[in-house]
């Protein structure tokens, strides 16, 4: 199966690397600009986008460069505090939560797709400008400085990012997870078709929610009835909050993430290799 992957950013080569590791060995990855550089600063991987990529073996890579936060906190413009909890391994996960530089991420990932997959795997200066849908096949179209190239493909992956004409971003954390997961379908479903289908049924439902969520501002909710109830500062937030109401809205916050530990801690491994026929 020939697969071509859009765009070499977190999500591309995280997808790269998982469709090798399942055991597809025709992978290549466009990107428009001539030459990657490390570029961004700080990205946060929760705990299932780390534990994603320590699946693929590059936990002790990652952790070098990356901090582990411990305790996320909100304050009011008092500077008085209205809720913190631990994260990571101190909470009950079983990997940690990592702040690192995006551009140090991308390299590792890149270096390790060059290592694995080939030196040429990652063609620069291919803008990937239409994908024609065939009967058994689609055709990649790349804006190159020698003219359009066509090239055939079973499948194209579109990672563009954020900025993408043919594809929007879910950020770091959630754009791992839908890397991992087309190498996993189109390993053990029958068909393309079908692969597909398993992967929109699998990361539509909880992507969805976390847009719903983050349209709502979710996170920062906290801080919003924390003012309303509160506009001149507290002596103690359980005057602000009834008992159990932060509890709760830290819950609700963590499992539309899909980031409470019972998710990522019991979730199945993404792995899965092409002899593992199912
Ligand atoms: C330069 C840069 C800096 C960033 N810095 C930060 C940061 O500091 N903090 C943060 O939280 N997030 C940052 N982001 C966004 C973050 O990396 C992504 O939102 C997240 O990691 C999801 O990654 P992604 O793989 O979907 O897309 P991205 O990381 O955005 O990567 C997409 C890649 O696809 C390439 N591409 C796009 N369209 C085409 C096309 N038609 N043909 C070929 N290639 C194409 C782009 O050049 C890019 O390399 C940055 C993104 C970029 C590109």
């Amino acid at each position: 199966m020939s697969i071509v992957i859009v765009g070499p950013g977190i999500g591309g080569l995280a997808a790269a690397l998982s469709l090798h590791e399942a055991g597809h060995r025709d992978v290549r990855v466009f990107e428009r600009v001539a030459d990657l550089r490390p570029l961004g600063v700080g990205i946060n991987l929760l705990t299932a986008a780390v534990c994603a990529l320590t699946e693929l073996g590059l936990m002790v890579r990652m952790a070098e460069p990356a901090a582990a936060p411990s305790t996320p906190a909100y304050f009011n413009r008092y500077g008085q505090r209205i809720w913190c909890e631990p994260r990571g391994s101190h909470a009950g996960y079983r990997w940690p939560q990592l702040s690192v530089y995006r551009g140090r991420l991308q390299r590792i990932l890149l270096e390790t797709v060059h290592d694995r997959l080939d030196p040429e795997a990652v063609l620069t200066g291919h803008q990937l400008v239409a994908v024609e849908h065939g009967v058994d096949a689609d055709v990649a179209c790349s804006d190159t400085d020698a003219g359009v190239v066509r090239g055939g493909a079973d499948v194209v992956v579109r990672a563009g990012g954020i900025h993408s004409a043919l594809h929007g971003s879910n950020g770091a954390s959630q754009t791992i997870l839908d890397a991992r997961t087309p190498a996993l379908h189109l390993t053990t479903a029958p068909t393309v078709e079908q692969a597909l289908t398993r992967y929109e049924a699998d990361r539509r439902p909880p992507t969805t929610a976390l847009v719903h969520s983050n349209r709502r501002q979710v996170r920062e909710h906290v801080m919003v009835p924390a003012h309303e109830r509160a506009p001149h500062g507290f002596g103690d937030i359980g005057e602000v909050f009834a008992p159990g109401e932060l509890a709760d809205y830290a819950t609700s916050c963590k499992r539309a993430a899909v980031f409470h530990p019972d998710a990522p801690n019991s979730r199945q491994s993404l792995t899965r290799r092409a002899s593992a026929d199912e």
